[in-house]
């Protein structure tokens, strides 16, 4: 790592210590951190970066946007056709579901049957088979517009997918409820996650831990991180 690219050099010692936090953690609850894979969330900022921690050995990113996600994910693949796997983590509109349905691997904010059925015409349409996580609200419906649906939808939800050809069901998301300690949150989750995995043993993943909640969700099982903001830096406001 050269001076002609500090981004690369930024970017190399914020992962490395999002790295060993993970370790640190899984230290903590005696946990292998091969178990625990890492979805650096790239939103707001640019293709290059996503290049970059390529470079660095990042193997699967995050967006919550269709609009900026298709064609950045199209920039990427360009030039460096064996890029990361792709995770659609934002709230979806069933409008937009063919597009993301076109590039992502992973999408991980499904939380209603429509966008289920809209997902099954997308990935069908594009001949991709996509990995399905289902959102759950954590916060009783409190959170507004962040998306997820309640505890008690999740079975039938969960049964949706699995009807699907193109869709395979991997698990749940969440993120923590806003002004409240995470950790209860993610055991409630982690028990809803044991309860879908006895009906569907596929279904493994669970999506939870962010930058500032990482080592709550690996003491409660999470299986998948999704962090930006200590790997990228701070994003810009919200336009
Ligand atoms: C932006 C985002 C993240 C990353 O959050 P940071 O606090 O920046 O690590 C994780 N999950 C979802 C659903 C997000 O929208």
């Amino acid at each position: 790592m050269t001076d002609h690219e500090p981004r690369l050099s930024e970017l190399a010692v914020s992962l490395r210590r999002v790295q060993e936090r993970i370790a640190a953690a899984c230290t903590d609850s005696q946990r292998d951190p091969s178990q625990v894979k890492l979805v650096v969330v790239t939103k707001f900022f640019p293709a290059s970066d996503v290049l970059h921690l390529a470079q660095l050995g990042v193997d699967e990113v995050g967006e919550n946007r269709d609009q900026e996600a298709g064609p950045k994910a199209a920039q990427v693949r360009a030039a460096l056709p064996k890029g990361p796997r792709w995770h659609f983590i934002g709230q979806l509109q069933t409008n937009k579901a063919a597009s993301v349905a076109s590039y992502a691997d992973v999408v991980q904010s499904v939380d209603r049957v429509r966008l289920v059925n809209a997902l099954e015409k997308g990935a069908a349409k594009a001949g991709r088979e996509l990995e399905v996580l289902l959102q759950v609200d954590l916060g009783q419906g409190a959170d507004q517009g962040r998306g997820g649906a309640l505890p008690q939808e999740i079975p039938q939800l969960g049964a949706a997918v699995a009807d699907c050809e193109y869709l395979k069901l991997a698990g749940l998301m969440a993120v923590a409820p806003l002004g409240a300690p995470a950790r209860p949150a993610f055991e409630r989750l982690a028990a809803l996650a044991h309860t879908l995995q006895a009906e569907h043993p596929d279904a493994r993943v669970i999506s939870a831990g962010m930058s500032g909640d990482l080592e709550d969700a690996i003491a409660c099982g999470a299986t998948h991180l999704r962090v930006g903001t200590a790997i990228l830096g701070a994003r810009p406001p919200l336009r």
